[in-house]
């Protein structure tokens, strides 16, 4: 069996491919993420994009998008990936927007689906509490309505990006006598208003990526509530759903193992031999197969999004693999680079491949965490996918 896109798919993806190719310069290996410089480019590659229409590409006319199909966005999202081009748009696009078409009021969507669309608005998400991850129902943020407004005070904690975004979608606390999924409330909330204090976290890399935020006091009309009061929970339920499909690790990680591959033809010696770590070629072709998997297991979310169908455990199978197979070729590129991939400096002369294997080492430990942790997928799969009784 061969899959294969139609003509004009094929044709839509040469667009992209020319398109990234003419307007992105990827930032040196060693620019970190946050950097000032990294995330002006990026913003104005994703200014272009949102200008096209690509960033909300399979969003309905009516909300601003082109109603694409789901192939054509994921046919996008395999380009800017491969590329390493900013092409999701961050959350306002692949969550706060999609949800909001569900579960909006109307002067909701008029507001920020037009900003969201147009890139003019970043957005951070606030669900992770201290003691809130993995049982994410379990969260005390709380808010307590007072004439409009309701006063939101608490703590969340690995807000990626609050530190540079304009507007937080936070879960709250609205009701602690209900059971935990039922009292709880969805707000938008403008980073701007008083009382909101956003301390860094810096990650073991030296980046500043995720912070924890505060709330005290901070008043938030109840017109900003997103769907229901107390029914929070299922507003996020389904902002979870749109989470994306996975084609990203796929996408960048075949482009990995062409660069391994090509340096071990790089380096193999005159009589044709690889360089000298035993197993070099066997591990090159299984993490080869493993893009493959990787890659038609995010194909069947998307497809499964076409027929209008809601994956579910799927979208954990594509999870769980991507993200682990991100730390397999980290680690494998390590081991077969040898000692001297450790030197991350892309203009250090003895650092293979500009150092990019001993970042990305580090850089794939958190992607088994962010998003669900691989736990918590399998979770998902047994009980939902295997129909398992819960552990
Ligand atoms: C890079 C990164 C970015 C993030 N960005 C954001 C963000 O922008 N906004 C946000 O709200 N959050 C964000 N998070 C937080 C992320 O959602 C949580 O870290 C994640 O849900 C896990 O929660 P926890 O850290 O509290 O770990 P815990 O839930 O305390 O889990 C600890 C360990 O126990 C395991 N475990 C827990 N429960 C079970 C179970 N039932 N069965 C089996 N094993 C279990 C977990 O798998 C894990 O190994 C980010 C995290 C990372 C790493």
């Amino acid at each position: 069996m061969e899959f294969q896109f139609t003509k004009e798919q094929e044709t839509f993806r040469g667009e992209v491919q020319t398109f990234i190719d003419d307007n992105w310069s990827p930032p040196p290996v060693t620019a970190r993420p946050g950097d000032p410089d990294t995330n002006a480019a990026s913003a104005l590659f994703q200014k272009s994009l949102a200008k096209k229409g690509w960033l909300t590409m399979a969003w309905p006319k009516e909300y601003g998008g082109l109603g694409a199909s789901h192939m054509q966005q994921l046919i996008f999202r395999e380009e800017t990936s491969y590329r390493g081009a900013p092409g999701g748009g961050g959350q306002g696009i692949s969550m706060v927007g999609p949800c909001l078409m569900v579960h909006g009021t109307e002067e909701q969507k008029k507001e920020h689906l037009p900003k969201i669309a147009g890139a003019e608005v970043s957005w951070a998400q606030g669900f992770s509490e201290p003691g809130s991850g993995s049982d994410l129902a379990s969260l005390q943020t709380r808010a307590i309505r007072d004439g409009d407004d309701f006063v939101i005070n608490g703590q969340k904690i690995w807000t990626s990006g609050a530190h540079d975004s304009d507007w937080i979608h936070i879960l709250t606390r609205t009701d602690p006598d209900a059971p935990k999924h039922r009292g709880i409330s969805y707000f938008l909330l403008d980073m701007r208003t008083p009382g909101i204090t956003v301390r860094p976290l810096v990650n073991m890399l030296g980046d500043h990526e995720f912070n924890e935020v505060f709330f005290e006091d901070v008043r938030v009309p109840a017109a900003n509530m997103m769907g229901d009061e107390n029914r929070g929970w299922y507003v996020g339920a389904t902002l979870l759903d749109f989470e994306r499909s996975g084609v990203g690790w796929s996408a960048n990680g075949r482009r990995q193992v062409e660069q391994l591959t090509q340096y071990a033809r790089d380096t193999s010696g005159p009589d044709g031999k690889l360089i000298d770590s035993p197993g070099v070629r066997a591990a090159l072709a299984d993490r080869r197969i493993e893009v493959e998997i990787s890659r038609l297991l995010s194909y069947r979310v998307v497809w499964m999004q076409s027929q209008d169908e809601i994956p579910n455990y799927e979208a954990s199978m594509s999870k769980a693999y991507g993200s682990e197979l991100s730390q397999r070729i980290a680690l494998f590129g390590m081991g077969m680079l040898g000692l001297s991939s450790q030197l991350v400096e892309e203009s250090d002369p003895h650092a293979p491949l500009k150092g990019e294997f001993g970042r990305a080492y580090m850089r794939t430990v958190p992607a088994t965490i962010a998003a669900g942790t691989s736990e918590i997928q399998r979770n998902i799969i047994a009980t939902r996918g295997l129909g398992l009784p819960r552990g």
